[in-house]
C-alpha cells in the first residue's frame, strides 16, 4: 500500500515503479468524485454516483471504503482478487484510514508512506495541479497535515525529493518484502 498526502507524488512514483517492474499493478478504486481532466472511467477509477456507491456497500463489495472530504473512495474485493489471481504485485494507493483497515485484514501487506520534501512544496504542487478550487486546495492541505501525523504507523517512509531515488527505494522495499 502506498499512502501520502495529495500532491506528494505517489501516482508518479507508482508509474515509475511500474516501468521498473511490469508485475506491479494498481487496483482501480471506486469513487463518487468527479473525473479530473484526462481521467477515464475504469482506468483511473470506477466513477460512481453516491447511490451506485451505496449499492456496492450494501452488496459487501468493498475490502475497505472511506469518506474523504466530500466523496467516497473504496477498494473493490473483485479488483484485489483478480490481480492476486493473476500473480500481480498488487498496489493499493489509498489514504491513511483505508490503509489502516486493509493492514488489519492483510497484516502481511507492506505499507509505505510517501512524504513530500516539505509542506510548502506540497502546497505549490496542489496549486499547480490547478484542477481543484482554492477552497479544495486549502481543504486538502488541512487533510494532508492530519495524514502526515499517521506516517509513523507505516512500515516504511520514503521522501519524494528526488523521484529516481524515491522510486528505487520503494522498488527495493517491495522486492525485499
Ligand atoms: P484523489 O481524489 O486525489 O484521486 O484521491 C484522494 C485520496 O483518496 C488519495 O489519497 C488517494 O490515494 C485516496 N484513495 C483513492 N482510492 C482509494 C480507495 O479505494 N480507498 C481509500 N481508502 N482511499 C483511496
Amino acid at each position: 500500500m502506498l499512502s501520502g498526502p495529495s500532491g506528494c507524488g505517489k501516482n508518479t512514483v507508482y508509474e515509475a515503479l511500474k516501468a521498473l517492474d511490469p508485475t506491479v499493478t494498481q487496483t482501480v478504486s471506486a469513487t463518487t468524485r468527479a473525473p479530473r481532466t484526462g481521467e477515464t472511467d475504469g482506468i483511473d477509477y470506477y466513477f460512481l454516483s453516491e447511490a451506485g456507491f451505496r449499492e456496492k456497500i450494501e452488496a459487501d463489495a468493498f475490502v475497505e471504503y472511506v469518506r474523504y472530504g466530500e466523496n467516497y473512495y473504496g477498494t473493490l474485493k473483485s479488483e484485489v482478487a483478480r490481480l492476486l489471481a493473476e500473480q500481480k504485485t498488487v498496489v493499493l494507493i489509498i489514504e491513511v484510514n483505508g490503509a489502516r483497515n486493509v493492514k488489519r485484514i492483510y497484516p502481511e501487506a507492506t505499507t509505505i508512506f510517501i512524504l513530500p520534501p516539505s509542506m510548502e512544496v506540497l502546497r505549490q504542487r496542489l496549486v499547480q495541479r490547478g484542477e481543484t478550487t482554492d477552497e479544495e486546495t486549502e481543504r486538502r492541505i488541512r487533510i494532508a497535515e492530519t495524514e502526515m501525523e499517521c506516517r509513523d504507523q507505516y512500515d516504511y517512509r520514503v521522501v519524494n525529493d528526488d523521484l529516481d531515488r524515491c522510486v528505487r527505494d520503494v522498488y527495493h522495499i517491495i522486492n525485499n518484502a
